[in-house]
């Protein structure tokens, strides 16, 4: 099996059964943890641009106990996403910044290994949507936390195609951009976490998808893991209009943006008249000091009759169990692929997040804590 590529094989037994990629890319090494040491990602300093690993600090704390409604968990998998760099900024949003000098926060995934709540038993495994992550041990009352059943998906699946990326992608393209048999659907960074999944929907839905990724390797696991009708290197394309054009000869109905800049600008040029833009993330943004320059050809919206909607992934909880739904019976139908690229360790955390903004992920960017099973 091609590295960081997924096989569909057998798909009967559990979800993701048979369907594991081989990670992508896999960095640092998995220490175990001493038992009554936890080691957590502080942030240093705000940082000014492109974060860099002096903003983040490596703490040892003792690992926490628990008191009454609280349990323990020691942590597997985390995740690091690109809305975070929004929350090391001292700014009101919809979620309240990290503060200097305290953990980070985010998704993850670990086992109970002590419990005083009654909900949450000691081996039961444990989900924090966006929670609990950056620290090798959690202590919680379990408000953001549910149970996962390992049998049913390798663990680290609840942070990539069935946990957030994935409901994001869902929801998101299915509520805003209403893909239709037959339309051409353009996504940006299509390789990612949120963006493969899009254009597997899609083709699922019915349409013509277009990818656009940083690599020509990105492009290539489009086109024959994911199944894109074609794909542009925005790296390498030149003239990035002209790229894009040639990829979508009908025009684009659906552009679904997890970038900005020159992408959308880009997009608004190709759309066909009633054309919906979905507006997950633009991530070429999210470094910047000064705003930067705006589109030059958002009066397009007017005479396109085109509808453009931002969105927070929260917006669609009501989709949740459709979505695990849906998703189950694609996933083990064979229909949605994954990539992972996993580094190893809590000390590489930071190092995975800095990765996200030069484009090391391939899928899912996560941080391996420790072992399944102790
Ligand atoms: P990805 O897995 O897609 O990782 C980020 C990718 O973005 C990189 O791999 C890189 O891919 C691309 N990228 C980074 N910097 C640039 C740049 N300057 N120009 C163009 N491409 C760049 O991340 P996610 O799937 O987790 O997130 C994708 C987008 O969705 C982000 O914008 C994120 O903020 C947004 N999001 C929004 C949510 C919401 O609720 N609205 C929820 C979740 C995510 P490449 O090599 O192709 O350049």
């Amino acid at each position: 099996m091609t590295p960081g590529a997924s096989d569909p094989g057998d798909m009967n037994a559990r979800i993701g059964h048979g369907n594991v990629p081989e990670h992508g890319t896999r960095y640092g090494s998995t220490e175990h943890p001493m038992p009554n040491k936890n080691r957590e990602i502080h942030l240093k300093r705000r940082p000014v641009g492109m974060p860099v690993a002096d903003d983040f600090e490596l703490v040892e704390t003792p690992v926490p106990e628990p008191a009454d409604g609280q349990f323990v968990v020691r942590n597997v998998w985390m995740t690091v996403d690109p809305y975070m760099r929004g929350r090391m900024m001292d700014r009101k949003s919809y979620v309240p910044p990290f503060q200097v000098g305290a953990v980070l926060d985010g998704g993850s995934i670990g086992q109970v290994v002590k419990s005083r709540n009654s909900g949450f038993a000691e081996g039961d495994y444990v989900c924090g949507f966006a929670a609990g992550g950056w620290r090798e041990y959690n202590l919680t009352e379990g408000m953001m936390f549910q149970k996962v059943d390992p049998a049913l998906a390798p663990l680290q699946c609840y942070l990539g195609v069935l946990g957030m990326p994935g409901l994001t992608a869902y929801s998101s393209l299915l509520r805003i951009g209403e893909p239709r048999k037959g339309e051409t659907v353009f996504v940006s960074a299509a390789a990612g976490a949120v963006g493969s999944v899009v254009a597997q929907i899609s083709k699922i839905k019915g349409c013509r998808v277009v990818g656009s990724a940083g690599s020509d390797d990105k492009c290539r696991w489009l086109s024959e893991q994911a199944g894109v009708d074609a794909t542009v290197n925005y790296r390498k394309a030149g003239n990035l209009l002209e790229a894009a054009s040639q990829a979508c000869p009908n025009g684009i109905d659906i552009y679904y943006e997890n970038v900005g800049g020159e992408h959308l600008e880009v997009a608004l040029e190709l759309m066909n008249s009633r054309g919906r833009l979905v507006m997950c993330g633009m991530i070429s943004m999210y470094n910047s000091v000064e705003p930067p320059p705006g589109p030059r050809n958002l009066v397009h919206l007017i005479g396109k009759s085109l509808r453009m909607q931002g969105f927070i992934v929260s917006d669609f909880i009501d989709m949740v169990p459709q979505f695990y739904a849906d998703m189950g019976e694609w996933i083990r139908a064979g229909k949605i692929r994954w990539q992972e690229t996993v580094h190893e360790g809590i000390a590489e955390a930071p190092a995975a997040f800095l990765g996200l903004f030069r484009g090391d992920n391939s899928g899912k960017m996560l941080v391996r804590l420790g072992p399944d099973r102790l």
